[in-house]
């Protein structure tokens, strides 16, 4: 079967970008026969970027219960927290040890960090821990223990998709077939939207609308989006505007028509941002519900996250005794 799997870092508050990018399309594609779904809680890659124990926790909550109120049915697909897979560092190291120093010298995260560093005239490696270093074999374990074949990403996740099949086939190359190459899927229907600085939405720049914040919370946040200092009556752009991608990305061709219309005709900037605050309203409200219900019964998360890891593991342990086996390591009886 096609197996699907997906994973959230749990670094904060999940936002419209994790919803647009990640969650509303792969919820719906979870609900197509003969596939496998695996949603994981990205909890051991949070600690690359955050060493906050309590906002670890929070956004693991924040993040199941999203999963949960955007419609993922726990009982129909694999649903758990990365850190309750055993397997999933004990691959790593397995991995780690088949990868070359020079393919990790060049992953997207650890050159920017480098460059950055390069342009500041200070060592090179100064800020870089050893785990931003091997961010991409972890991001490989999480997809070959459980033989994932299609990992859907953005465009700049591509290249660590490459790299787990690098690792992969290095593996089978060495103790035989025993990993699946993982294919990365990019849909290019999937926008990757703006925060509210015009950077990429992103949970460690601070720049987010949450996606379930109180509504008036959320309209305040739709309200700061930047937009340029033209006045009601002048004719505004789409074309780069944060406030119109957001737009785009939860309406229909129409709606989108219409707003563009009304750009054109010169909307005032606070009646463009009230729309569009309302259309994304419109679809989050029932979802909303939902979600404020888990986030006041963390005990039900709990649970189903604690059952999801026993689904997980009973898939997982199996393999991580033959891949074991594969190279040369005895298995506890
Ligand atoms: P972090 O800052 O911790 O990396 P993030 O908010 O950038 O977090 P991730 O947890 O790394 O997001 O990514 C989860 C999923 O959400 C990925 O599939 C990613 O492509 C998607 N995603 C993240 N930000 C956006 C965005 N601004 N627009 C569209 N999709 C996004």
């Amino acid at each position: 079967p096609i197996r699907y799997l997906t994973g959230i870092t749990t670094s904060g508050t999940p936002h419209l970008g994790n919803y647009v990018g990640a969650m509303r399309p792969t919820v719906q594609a979870s609900r197509r026969a003969g596939t496998e779904n695996f949603y994981f809680l990205a909890d051991y890659h949070s600690l690359i970027k955050c060493d906050d124990p309590q906002r670890i926790q929070r956004s693991t909550l924040e993040i199941a219960a999203t999963w949960l109120a955007v419609g993922l049915d726990p009982d129909k697909v694999f649903f758990y927290r990365q850190s309750d897979i055993p397997g999933i560092p004990e691959l790593t190291w397995l991995l780690t040890c088949v990868t070359g120093k020079g393919l990790l010298n060049r992953a997207h995260a650890y050159k920017a960090a480098v460059d950055k560093n390069t342009a500041a005239g200070t060592d090179p490696d100064a800020d870089v821990t050893a785990g931003l270093f091997m961010y991409p074999v972890l991001m490989a374990a999480d997809i070959l223990l459980f033989k994932a074949n299609k990992v859907p990403v953005g465009r700049d996740q591509v290249q660590h998709i490459e790299m787990a099949r690098d690792m992969a086939s290095s593996f089978n190359h060495l103790y035989g077939e025993h990993l699946v190459l993982p294919e990365a899927e990019v849909d290019d229907n999937v926008a990757l939207l703006p925060g509210l600085d015009g950077r990429k939405m992103s949970k460690s720049y601070d720049n987010v609308i949450a996606l379930f914040a109180p509504r008036e919370q959320m309209r305040k946040q739709i309200f700061s989006i930047v937009t340029d200092s033209r006045a009601p009556g002048e004719p505004k752009e789409t074309e780069g505007s944060a406030l119109y991608q957001i737009f785009r990305a939860f309406a229909s061709d129409d709606e989108a028509a219409a707003l563009k219309k009304a750009f054109a005709d010169g909307i005032a900037w606070s009646d463009a941002k009230q729309a569009v605050f309302e259309r994304i309203d419109r679809e989050l409200a029932p979802m909303r519900e939902k979600y404020d219900h888990y986030m006041a019964h963390p005990g039900e998360i709990e649970q189903i996250l604690q059952a999801g890891g026993a689904k997980a593991r009973e898939r997982a342990t199996p393999y991580m005794a033959q891949l074991r086996e594969a190279v040369g390591l005895r298995n506890l009886s």
